[in-house]
């Protein structure tokens, strides 16, 4: 590519509403052009970009098994209605009507959608597992665009969606697509952490973000260095304060039936999270006084060992929990209760449940918890989805560096990130919504379990620039970059071994596949440099007569101090 041909548009100042360094960047360079409020033109040099990471999200979809395909921007509401979320979704969703005054929406997501496709074509039990993913437009008129493509209305996401058969099918599918995560984040060369996450309003059961590291990111992040504990804060929105639970008892005492209520349906009218792990189960309890304002409030913390079996329910000391929680027996459980303690269905990560300071539940996941006695514990019980919005919503914005890590591995540290990508299990959510059934080796039609897997492709331009970054510019991952190398000769147009060099090293870099532009506008070098610094491309070569004269070539690593000079001749290989 040369240079004069390609279009190349880069500024001295960013516009005055450019908030953060990527966005200033990526106006400068001339990767974006606004549009309208959160609405960018992808410019030639920005599309570069956006091509190579929708290129390894192919490659890693692709070879995690799952398949390709397109679903329209324009949806017909009446899926959008089967759902509830036509409604229920807010001014984030973006209705429009046609000429017949029909209800669309613009996709911000599209369960809908696949979920009709799967309904209709997949009616075998033969044919699960599958997973359909596209890279597509999706439109959310959100209440603050603003960082230019971190949260645009109008941006690329690639999302997918698994089908199968049964909880454990599902759980495989959601650990492969987390795995194929960390192949694609690790191949953009980001600094990234995995965390939990909250199920937010697509909903389900358990939940991951991937949060690129930046000091810009609007989301902050808990996690223990050493352990793999990582949980987004924001998990506690929503999660209501025990102290704040005035009530609770008394709708417990008149709802909870001694002998007949699980464990479940107790944390159900406290509205606590009942951990979605296998492993753990909180519980509290609130004493009043007699005006109803809470006395005490008692938090039982139930930890489930072994094989996921009632039968192995112990009590446990996690180390670092603050005053305030305390174990529980399962008989002083079921004394309190006149219950018996509920069985957590067999899904879940490894991680326990994370209680992280004093009085403040963070919520994990959202959970399905089933029964183990028919006609005796409660079934199906689906925490968030029949459940009204907790009244009460807390943070954890109480705990501070070096507090303990709720799994006893060392304390706690905080940064912020910027979320690039998120899975959910979702479960049978859509699936019983849009009657979405296969027909089992029985010939018994059974709900599909489904999950969806996001990345936000053009967050990753601006997530990628927060991370890598200096005064002069953007420093792309080479994996990334709109061009590889940037062949920068001084003197183009006037030396003739010049432009001889530099036509050859371009002929030589195409022909070993690399992607390489000329610079042969004629610029003075100061511009010229300046200009390729500003758009980050990996590698420079300047070919000077100077340097011919001395047998090389100055090639430069864009976080390199100093060029290092090369023979012509080996240039190609340098730059490999
Ligand atoms: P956020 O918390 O930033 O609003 P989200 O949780 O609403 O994001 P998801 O519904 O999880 O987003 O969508 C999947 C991915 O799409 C996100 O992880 C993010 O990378 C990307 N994304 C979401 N909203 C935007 C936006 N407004 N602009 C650009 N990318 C976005
Ligand atoms: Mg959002
Ligand atoms: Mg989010
Ligand atoms: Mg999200």
């Amino acid at each position: 590519m040369k240079a004069s041909q390609f279009f190349i548009s880069t500024l001295k100042e960013a516009p005055a509403d450019a908030e953060v360094v990527s966005h200033k960047l990526m106006m400068r360079a001339g990767m974006i052009k606004r549009l309208g409020a959160g609405i960018y033109n992808y410019m030639p040099m920005g599309l570069r970009v956006i091509r190579k990471v929708e290129a390894i999200i192919r490659e890693e979809m692709n070879r995690a098994g799952a398949v390709e395909l397109l679903m329209p921007v324009v949806q017909p509401a009446e899926l959008w209605q089967e759902t509830g979320r036509f409604d229920k979704m807010g001014p984030e969703l973006m209705r429009v009507k046609d000429r017949h005054d029909r209800d669309f929406v613009i996709q911000p997501t599209s369960e809908e959608v696949v979920t009709d496709i799967a309904r209709q074509e997949l009616r075998s039990y033969k044919q699960l597992p599958k997973n359909f993913y596209h890279i597509q437009t999706k439109f959310r008129d959100e209440r603050r665009p603003r960082f230019g493509v971190m949260r645009g209305r109008e941006f690329t996401m690639k999302d997918a969606y698994s089908f199968d058969r049964d909880v454990p099918a599902a759980t495989l599918s959601y650990q492969t697509m987390f795995d194929a995560y960390k192949r694609i984040f690790d191949r953009f060369g980001l600094q990234y952490r995995a965390v939990a996450a909250d199920t937010g309003a697509i909903g389900g059961e358990i939940s991951h973000e991937f949060q690129v590291i930046a000091e810009t990111g609007e989301d902050a992040i808990v996690y223990c260095p050493g352990s793999d504990f990582a949980a987004n804060i924001e998990l506690a929105e929503g999660v209501p304060l025990l102290s704040q639970r005035a009530g609770a008892t008394q709708a417990l005492a008149k709802t909870a039936t001694p002998g007949k209520s699980t464990c479940a349906d107790v944390a159900m009218l406290l509205g606590l999270p009942l951990a979605q792990t296998v492993k753990s189960l909180v519980l509290a309890t609130d004493e009043l006084d007699e005006r109803g304002d809470i006395k005490k409030t008692t938090v039982w913390l139930l930890l489930l060992r072994g094989d996921h079996d009632l039968n192995e329910v112990k009590t446990s000391k996690v180390e670092g929990l603050k005053a305030g929680f305390r174990f529980a027996t399962v008989a002083e459980i079921e004394d309190h209760f006149g219950c018996k303690p509920g069985y957590l269905g067999p899904i879940g990560l490894k991680k326990p449940v994370k209680v992280i300071a004093d009085r403040t539940v963070a919520r994990m996941a959202d959970f399905v918890c089933g029964a183990n006695e028919p006609d005796f514990h409660l079934t199906g019980v689906n925490w968030g989805r029949d459940l009204p919005e907790p009244d009460v919503v807390a943070d954890i914005r109480n705990v501070v560096e070096g507090d303990p890590s709720p799994d006893g591995q060392g304390v706690l540290a905080i940064q912020r990130g910027i979320e690039v990508g998120h899975v959910f299990l979702l479960g049978t959510k859509y699936s019983k919504d849009m009657n979405a059934t296969f027909l089992d080796e029985t010939g018994k039609p059974q709900l599909m379990v489904m999950g969806c897997y996001g990345i936000g492709v053009t967050r990753i331009l601006g997530a990628a620039i927060e991370q890598n970054h200096d005064e002069r510019g953007i420093i792309w991952p080479a994996a990334i970059a709109p061009f590889q190398v940037a062949i920068c000769p001084i003197g183009y147009d006037r030396s003739v071994e010049v432009k001889a060099a530099a036509d050859a090293l371009h002929q030589e870099l195409l022909d070993a596949g690399m992607d390489v532009i000329l610079d042969d506008r004629g610029e003075r070098p100061g511009a010229m440099f300046a200009d390729w610094e500003l758009i980050g491309v990996p590698q420079r070569v300047v070919i000077s007569d100077r340097g011919l004269k001395e047998g090389a070539l100055e090639v430069q690593g864009r976080r390199e101090a100093e060029a290092s000079k090369v023979a012509p001749a080996e240039v190609g290989a340098f730059v490999k």
